[in-house]
């Protein structure tokens, strides 16, 4: 029997599977039932070229606009994954559905599964010139749809609820942020929901007082379950009172040996102030969370040894228990679907790649220096700084890729030569020439085929 140490340099592929959830109305459902309430509709209707239109024939064309933006999600990659040629030799155009622009990579909190813990993270915020600029982009390529956050926690942007309206003044029909919430008092509320936000997701990581914490510490004071939970009930309350069915809200936490026992506690906690609840296997975030019981290492061990697998093959162990082994990759979606921006404009080609350690290029000078702002963080942390005690173990992130210095458009960045070069190493099945890809922690990149 081989040891269980033989799989200390492998990380658990976990990938970002619901295995819980209590939806009581399904979010494109209501978009579309409350559409005339949406911030698109208003700026719409208000809209000189549109004016000779009715209402009802507003209404029907941005409800189809956003059915048409959710269902190419899934069908815009898996179409080019199955017909390359079509896309790659007849050169059709094919644009991103969605770009994730970071306003803060700043955040309050220092959860212990988070990449902030491991990669240095600048404390910084985006410049709103900059955010606009970013924005005229999208809308220009016609990308329906922008998450307004990425390594950080994007309420530390006071001018948040500017830009969102800014972009849904502009036509971007779909807008999304991620938050901890701890910033969200009565005002921040009252200003996200008047922004025209459509989708909330709140990340909180427990059922009880005593987990919450544990999982979510405070970087620059205490962060106290009960404050972040009345932000939350608060939340609701505002909203009702505005009479705004948006943003659409969903609150979700990450399965860990702590909070699997407190799943019922987290959906009764919050069932009645949120849209959805969500208990998902992993992170966005990322990080290692879960230990594998002897046990489970050994049935792995026994597979890998009498199917001849190196021991370095990718394994998941799901949260009904099921252990999944993978000797294949597939092609990534993510290529197909989106562009990260940072908050001094690096692009990134997925969520993965914590800060664009893939650099696909620059859209704003800032860049070129942005070890700058990484090497800022290293010495507030060697010089015990406040704020920088739970981040003792950081490191400068990789840098698989560096670009020529110069500004890009987003346009020739998605359709630049580095990013077909990933692309089509993935179309070939061959993900592991690129080297972020190679051990990728995103399960979807790979085949899986279940061994218990
Ligand atoms: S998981 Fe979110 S809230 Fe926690 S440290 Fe990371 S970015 Fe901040
Ligand atoms: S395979 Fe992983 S690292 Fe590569 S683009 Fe996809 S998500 Fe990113």
């Amino acid at each position: 029997m081989a040891s269980i140490l033989e799989f200390k340099n492998q990380d658990i592929l976990e990938g970002s599977s619901k295995i819980n959830s209590s939806k009581k109305i399904n979010r494109i459902d209501h978009y579309i039932k409350n559409i005339k309430k949406t911030k698109s509709f208003y700026y719409l209707s208000r809209n000189k070229e549109f004016k000779k239109y009715s209402e009802k024939h507003l209404e029907t064309f941005l409800s189809d606009e956003f059915l048409n933006y959710r269902k190419l999600w899934n069908e815009q990659p898996n179409n080019i994954i199955q017909n390359p040629i079509k896309y790659f030799d007849k050169k059709a155009k094919f644009n991103p559905l969605c770009v994730d622009l970071e306003v803060a990579s700043i955040c309050d909190l220092a959860c212990p599964h988070c990449f902030r813990e491991y990669v240095a993270t600048p404390d910084k915020i985006i410049n709103i010139e900059f955010a606009k600029q970013i924005i005229d982009q999208v809308v220009d390529m016609k990308i329906p749809s922008m998450k307004f956050n990425w390594r950080g926690e994007p309420l530390l942007f006071s001018k948040l609820p500017e830009v969102i309206d800014y972009a849904k003044s502009k036509g971007v029909i779909d807008t999304i942020i991620n938050t901890n919430a701890t910033n969200l008092d009565e005002k921040k509320s009252i200003e996200i929901i008047k922004s025209g936000l459509d989708h909330l997701i709140y990340s909180f990581d427990g059922g009880t007082k005593k987990t919450y914490e544990k999982m979510r510490p405070g970087r620059f004071k205490e962060n106290k379950f009960e404050d972040v939970y009345s932000n939350i009930i608060n939340f609701k309350k505002i909203k009702d009172k505005l009479g705004s069915p948006f943003p659409f809200t969903k609150i979700q936490m990450v399965l860990t040996e702590d909070t699997r026992k407190e799943i019922e506690n987290f959906y009764s906690n919050f069932n009645s102030y949120v849209d959805e609840v969500t208990v998902t296997q992993y992170s966005e975030r990322g990080g290692k969370i879960s230990n594998l019981s002897i046990k489970v290492r050994n049935q792995i061990i026994d597979y890998f040894e009498k199917n001849n697998l190196d021991m370095d093959t990718p394994y998941m162990v799901e949260a009904n228990g099921d252990i999944l082994v993978s000797d294949k990759r597939k092609p990534c979606k993510q290529l197909f679907q989106r562009l990260m921006v940072t908050y001094n404009g690096k692009v990134g080609m997925c969520c993965v790649d914590w800060g664009a350690t893939h650099n696909l290029g620059y859209l704003n000078e800032a860049g070129y220096n942005f070890r700058n702002d990484e090497n800022k963080i290293l010495d507030s942390v060697s010089k015990d700084k406040k704020g920088f005690e739970l981040l003792k173990n950081i490191k400068l992130a990789k840098e698989f890729n560096s670009p020529k210095h110069e500004v890009q458009s987003l346009d020739n960045i998605w359709d630049g030569e580095e990013l077909n070069k990933v692309r089509k190493a993935h179309l070939d099945i061959n993900p592991e020439k690129i080297d972020i890809c190679k051990n990728c922690e995103n399960k979807d990149t790979y085949e899986w085929k279940k061994i218990n």
